[in-house]
């Protein structure tokens, strides 16, 4: 082990320090500001390190993690991909990040006119009529459309639409935002090739029906075919449809879910327009409605003046308010910036790239590689493991062997329809070299299995951690330096 492997906690040396608190504004020690009653009876354990012990640990930590800026990541669902270093610099910059959420409307229009432009740029790009950039992320986006949903049926007094039909091969967040948002989730069958089974579907569609949701290409990657005619049954039906956009990376700048039939949808900023996420965000997930339902939407919004000006305003059939002031302001100027550097013309290019991408991976790999459905995917698919299985080796095995390679595991063991499910999404943003890399990679992997299954078995063996033990690390987590002590000394 290297000497500063060691946790910071055994660099500690009683006495050393890397800081010191700032004097107040009058001069006074910054302690001195805090009221006796609030301040701690016991010294808090920290390390007593130097500033330098602090940079050497975190530095190098960051070198052990893996992350989109050190290497291919694959993981679906996710829409891992580069985020242009230009959209940080904007983020950062302090004409926004040192803005006030009670500062006047009049002193902060040109922060408010970025924000007006990304609703409307959002608003056409989705083929919606007004988003509100509130959520935090997608599953309260989420949560906020079902709110508009069910604000809507009770707005008519239609207080018995309570249902909402989730296919069985839906996100997670799905059937959880709607039991949050107070609604009882139905499910509908997906046909072998993971779309909706309209035969099923129909017989669900009563009046106690709220809505649907769905999101097209679907969770496997493909696209929902019959999508106008269960658009025209929901509807006739009385019921709302929601789409799940949180990637958008398979439909931009090709079709939007308004020209679909849906009517409620959100997007993830830190997905489709390339905000950094995986480590927990802060993230965006705003939600865009078609004209009849934009009143409720929540508060606050902002709204363009006919003198030009802008102003934050509040609406009184709004559903209320869903987040604190605006939402998360820095991840929606990435977002912004990312819209205007592609400009129209690219922007159309992401999908059908990201597309591309896919299917050429899903080709090279079908030989080694069990494809569960066969035919052109949009920006992901999923294999099935691999199509020997004779050996042994899972889908477990292949995602640790690729990190011995330098190549992040796709997404693994999801969606549930498959044992072996492993679902790959390269996304645009990689070159014709890179996927090759992956491809030749992958081939290499299957031949092992074959040949020395338990160099695959036994993956990764280059990593700074070894196999670990989910198991334990799921029941018994050892999240901070006691625990590891008081474990350690069992
Ligand atoms: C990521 C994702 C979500 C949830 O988004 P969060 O920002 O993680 O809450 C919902 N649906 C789909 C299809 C997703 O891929």
């Amino acid at each position: 082990m290297k000497y500063y492997d060691k946790l910071i906690f055994e660099l500690s040396r009683p006495g050393r320090k890397g800081y010191e608190l700032p004097a107040d504004e009058y001069g006074k020690d910054a302690m001195s500001a805090i009221p006796s009653e609030l301040m701690r009876g016991t010294e808090a354990e920290l390390p007593e390190v130097s500033e330098l012990d602090v940079v050497r640990h975190y530095t190098n930590l960051s070198m052990k993690n893996f992350g989109v800026d050190t290497g291919f990541y694959p993981l679906g669902s996710c829409t891992m991909k580069y985020n242009p270093k230009i959209n940080e610099e904007i983020a950062a910059m302090p004409q926004f990040t040192q803005l006030h959420p009670l500062q006047d409307e009049k002193g902060v229009q040109g922060a408010l006119e970025l924000y007006y432009n990304l609703q409307q740029a959002l608003a056409n790009i989705a083929g919606l009529y007004e988003f509100t950039l509130n959520p935090y992320a997608g599953a309260h986006g989420e949560l906020t459309g079902l709110m508009v949903m069910r604000q809507y049926h009770l707005s008519r007094g239609d207080e018995k639409r309570t249902k909402v039909i989730v296919p069985n091969s839906a996100h997670g967040t799905n059937p959880a935002s709607a039991m949050v948002a107070g609604l009882e989730v139905v499910e509908v069958k997906s046909k072998p090739n993971g779309s909706i089974d309209v035969e099923d579907l129909k017989p669900l569609l009563d009046d106690t029906v709220a809505g649907i949701m769905m999101t097209n290409p679907n969770t496997l990657g493909m696209f929902e075919t019959e999508i106008m005619e269960i658009a025209a049954l929901v509807h006739e039906a009385g019921g709302l449809l929601y789409y799940d956009g949180a990637n958008l990376n398979p439909l931009l700048g090709k079709v939007r879910p308004g020209d679909m039939g849906f009517d409620i949808m959100h997007i993830n900023l830190h997905k489709t327009f390339s905000t950094p996420h995986g480590g927990g965000g802060p993230g965006s997930g705003p939600v865009g409605v078609v004209e009849h339902l934009a009143k409720f939407l929540p508060n606050p919004r902002v709204r363009k003046n006919a003198d030009g000006s802008f102003s934050i305003e509040s609406d009184g059939e709004s559903l209320g308010s869903v987040s604190s002031f605006l939402g998360n302001f820095g991840v929606m100027m990435k977002a912004y910036a990312y819209i205007l550097t592609l400009g129209r013309e690219n922007l159309k290019n992401v999908g059908p790239l990201a597309t591309l991408n896919a299917n050429y991976i899903k080709e090279s790999l079908k030989d080694d590689y069990l494809l569960p459905i066969d035919g052109v995917c949009k920006h992901e698919f999923v294999f099935d493991g691999l199509k020997d299985k004779s050996t042994g080796v899972t889908t477990l095995n292949v995602a640790k062997r690729l990190l011995d390679y330098g190549f992040h595991a796709p997404t693994i063991y999801f969606p549930l329809l498959f044992h072996e499910s492993m679902m790959i999404e390269p996304t645009e943003t990689e070159s014709v070299e890179t996927l090759d890399e992956f491809i030749d990679v992958m081939h290499k992997v299957a031949a092992e299995a074959r040949e020395t299954p338990e160099d695959v078995k036994n993956a990764p063996l280059t990593t700074i951690v070894r196999k670990l033990d989910e198991t334990t690390a799921a029941k018994n987590p050892v999240l901070t330096y006691r625990q590891l002590k008081s474990a350690a000394e069992k």
